[in-house]
């Protein structure tokens, strides 16, 4: 695990857009803060700057003492879960899970370890063997969180994981986020305009509006009406 710190984050899209700026968050280890805000606010570009998907224009992003600015998306030691699961279609869950260590080159024994204990704790035992065009979509957003699991990482990132869920699902699987932070207590950020899955979901709210932090603080604080 590790802590997170955004010192003065800032993003200017080629062509003068400013997405994100002035962003000062200290995410301490293990602590699980959720981004929301208006669409077009900078949750995604803000995500996407700390999992290395995104040129940084201002400030710097830390993961532990690391400053990882420039530091490749593969070797920053977090996992991103995103939206549409991004699961590899001609491998099976299985191989999709163990593809990220085996590019490691964890070893086979290893591999089958983490392999096994993700799918116990997501419940996807039953479907190793199946492709992703076999499962609902629940369960392969449970894959999509297994993968990111398997790697251990120090951080894990969310990007609206469970917006193309169906209600009940969305609830469900909620829930089962509930259930993994509380078990595994890794340091996440968290991007939702779900205002339930922010209520139930973090330690710590923040609210961007314009690029800009407009609030942060506990949801009872964050959400209690003057
Ligand atoms: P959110 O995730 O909160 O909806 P985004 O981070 O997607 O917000 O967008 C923030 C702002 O940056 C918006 O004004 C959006 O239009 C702009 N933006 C996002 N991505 C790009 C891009 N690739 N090029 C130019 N502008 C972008
Ligand atoms: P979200 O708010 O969930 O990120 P968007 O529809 O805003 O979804 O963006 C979808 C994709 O389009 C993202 O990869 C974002 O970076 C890109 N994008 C958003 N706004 C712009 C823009 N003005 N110009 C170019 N790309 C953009």
């Amino acid at each position: 695990m590790a802590s997170i710190t955004l010192n003065n984050l800032g993003k200017v899209y080629p062509g003068g857009t400013r997405a994100v700026g002035d962003v000062n968050i200290d995410i301490a280890d293990g602590e699980f803060i959720v981004l929301v805000g208006p669409s077009g606010c900078g949750k995604s570009t803000l995500l996407r700057m700390v999992a290395g998907l995104e040129n940084i224009t201002d400030g710097e992003v830390r993961i532990g003492e690391r400053v990882v600015n420039q530091v490749e998306p593969a070797d920053r030691d977090i996992a991103m879960v995103f939206q549409n699961y991004a699961l590899y279609p001609h491998m099976s869950v299985r191989q999709n899970l163990a593809y990220g260590l085996k590019n490691r080159r964890t070893p086979k024994a290893e591999i089958d370890r983490r392999v096994n204990e993700a799918a116990e704790i997501l419940q996807i035992g039953q479907f190793l063997d199946r492709k992703p065009r076999a499962l609902s979509g629940g369960q392969r957003q449970r894959v999509a969180m297994g993968r990111a699991i398997v790697r251990e990482p120090a951080a894990f990132l969310f990007d609206e994981p469970l917006s193309n869920l169906d209600a009940k699902l969305r609830v469900a699987m909620r829930l089962e986020i509930k259930e993994l932070q509380k078990r595994l207590r890794t340091t996440s950020l968290y991007v939702t305009h779900d205002q339930l899955e922010a209520m139930t979901l973090a330690d710590r709210l923040v609210v961007l509006n314009g690029g800009k932090v407009e609030q942060i603080g506990t949801p009872l604080e964050v959400y209690r009406r003057p």
